[in-house]
């Protein structure tokens, strides 16, 4: 189990989700988030309890993920911070 930290960028709402999976150190899980199945909009709505909105990488940002030792390893903040 570990939490992610989802932003909802329309209104900047953040909430701290419990992700049931384990957190893979080989990266898979990063990968997931930043690439995969988590990373799409349409999946990431569900844990605001909105309706599925259109597939993409734009209403929700992934923060951060809070493993279960309390390390944290940034997700889509990588981005923002390359394209700042
Ligand atoms: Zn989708």
């Amino acid at each position: 189990m570990y939490k992610v930290m989802l932003r909802k960028n329309a209104t900047g709402e953040q909430k701290l989700v419990e992700i049931a999976d384990d957190w893979y150190q080989d990266g898979l899980s990063e990968y997931m988030w930043e690439d995969g199945n988590y990373a799409c909009d349409c999946n990431r709505a569900a844990f605001f309890g909105d309706d599925p909105c259109e597939c993409g990488e734009i209403a929700y940002t992934a923060l951060y993920a809070v493993l279960e030792d309390g390390r944290q390893v940034k997700l889509d903040a990588d981005e923002d911070a390359q394209a700042a």
